[in-house]
């Protein structure tokens, strides 16, 4: 086993019957994407593609089988054995079709998703949807489930004259409505060629709260079949509820209308160095959590890596605030990390708009997925930060992490009852991640360790913030 620790945050071929099925207008069965590996005498698909691809994260969202990461495909056994498909197939194990739902339908249309559902109730089985497989719940797979897979529905529109159903024909709203299916990369490109900006997955810094805060209306298929519109006025109960409620719990949703808005220029700071020595490293962290809840009461984003105990990577995002004025609150703690480490490089570059941002650092290459992880978190309130050594301490003894500032500023400012997202959020200014990655093959009993490491490290965290929330979207525990 070759465990990589507190790394950051990335047989043969199973036959099924094909579903019974009719009204879908595409059926689907899906199976682990490295499956087309095996036998691996006679390859059963096009395991080059396979190989080729299987750390690309667009890829991995195109395959109905796949999980981003690879263990989550896999079933674990209340004994411990492990059933799965290994893209490593010198390994020796048989592929197994694991946690990968055996039989589903790749929805086209409202009614494919209407009838997917009934189905499912029909025959009495258990449901999951699944759009990208980015669920580090895993909650987008299920063994011996029914899949319902929303990733084909690619439908964007946009409009300055929103009017959300049932309200006043004056109440208009700038919206994109996203399909269920839209990936993030494809509203930024849509919301740029609309002449906006749309809040999404990556921190622009804290101005335009979370992105359910910018939600007017959901429409969506619920257990019982029927396709309803959610909003302020239409069924509020559930548009409060799934703003936040977790993914799947109150029905498949079809599309989501979020608001956009106009574009602001920002300033993004980029620190990259070397942790020379602990000592180091504690300084650093130190000054810049001294920094931290006043730049998260401006409404400023960043994201600070620790993928190895020894460097630090960090982009700060200030939105609204020019170069100058970046360079002027940030010096003195570029100053001291120039100081304390002689190899730090340093960039602060001004843009004038969010996808321009995106464009230079995100839009390429594809994201690298395909690696065995499993994470943990907490939301970090602002009393949190009185015990500042505490903190450091506890960063010190976990060997890569993420510290993320994507609440604060008007995530805070947002009444914490407006919308059924955990509060925890609202009184968060960081968000801190930490987990493992692992070689794929392991026995019971070490993927049994790496719990128990995973879970020795949620337990520092919970030191910090006893009682805290999560963002349950990036957490295993
Ligand atoms: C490597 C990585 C990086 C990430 N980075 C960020 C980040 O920078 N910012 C951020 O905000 N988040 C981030 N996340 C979290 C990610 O945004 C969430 O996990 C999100 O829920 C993924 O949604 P999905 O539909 O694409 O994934 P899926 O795994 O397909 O689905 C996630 C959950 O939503 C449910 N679901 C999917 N579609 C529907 C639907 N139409 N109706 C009802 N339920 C549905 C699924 O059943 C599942 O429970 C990251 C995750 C990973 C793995």
């Amino acid at each position: 086993m070759s465990l990589s620790s507190w790394r950051p945050l990335l047989a043969h071929r199973v036959r099924f019957c094909p579903a019974p099925v009719k009204n879908f207008s595409a059926t689907d069965s899906p199976v682990p994407p490295e499956s087309a590996c095996y036998p691996e005498s006679n390859p059963s698909g096009n395991c080059t593609d396979v190989q080729t691809n299987a750390f690309i994260g667009t890829w991995r969202s195109d395959q109905p089988g796949a999980m981003q990461a690879p263990n989550l495909e896999a079933f674990v056994f209340p004994n411990g054995t492990i059933e799965a498909c290994y893209l490593n197939t010198t390994l020796g194990f048989p592929c197994e079709q694991g946690s990968v739902p055996p039989i589903g339908v790749d929805a086209r249309t409202v009614e494919d998703i209407q009838a997917g559902v009934k189905f499912a109730v029909d025959h009495n089985l258990r449901l999951v949807i699944h759009n990208t497989g980015h669920d580090y719940l895993a909650r987008s797979v299920a063994r011996g489930s029914f899949m319902i897979w929303t990733h084909n529905m690619k439908n964007i529109t946009a409009s300055s004259t929103f009017v959300p159903e049932g309200a006043p024909e004056n109440e208009t709203y700038h919206v994109l409505t996203l399909d269920a299916g839209v990936q993030w990369h494809e509203a930024y490109d849509a919301a740029h060629a609309d002449g906006r900006f749309i809040l999404g997955g990556i921190t622009p810094g804290g101005t335009h709260g979370l992105g359910v805060d910018n939600v007017v209306q959901f429409t969506i298929v619920t257990a019982s079949g029927d396709h309803l519109t959610a909003n302020s006025y239409l069924n509020s109960d559930l548009f409060w509820a799934v703003r936040g409620g977790g993914g799947g719990t109150y029905g498949v949703v079809t599309s989501v209308t979020y608001r956009t808005h106009e574009n602001f220029p920002l300033t993004v700071t980029l620190l990259n160095c070397n942790l020379s020595s602990p000592a180091v490293k504690r300084d650093i962290l130190t000054e810049y959590l001294k920094l931290w809840p006043g730049l998260s009461d401006e409404g400023w984003g960043a994201y600070v890596l620790m993928n190895t105990p020894t460097t630090l990577s960090l982009y700060v995002v200030s939105p609204h605030v020019s170069l100058a004025d970046t360079n002027a609150t940030l010096t003195p703690f570029l100053d001291f990390v120039r100081n304390a480490q002689e190899d730090a490089v340093i960039q602060m570059l001004p843009f004038d708009e969010f996808y321009s941002f995106y464009s230079a650092f995100f839009a390429s290459p594809d994201p690298v997925e395909g690696l065995n992880l499993e994470i943990f978190g907490r939301m970090i309130p602002r009393e949190t930060f009185d015990d500042r050594d505490k903190m450091v301490d506890v960063i010190m003894s976990l060997e890569s992490v993420q510290l993320l500032q994507v609440a604060g500023g008007q995530v805070s400012q947002i009444d914490p009852d407006s919308a059924g997202v955990n509060p925890a959020w609202r009184k968060a200014i960081m968000l801190m991640n930490a987990g493992l990655t692992w070689e794929s093959g392991l026995t019971g009993d070490e993927y049994k360790a790496i719990q128990g490491k995973l879970k020795d490290g949620l337990a520092l965290l919970e030191s910090l913030v006893p009682g805290g929330g999560d963002y349950l979207n990036e957490v295993r525990f």
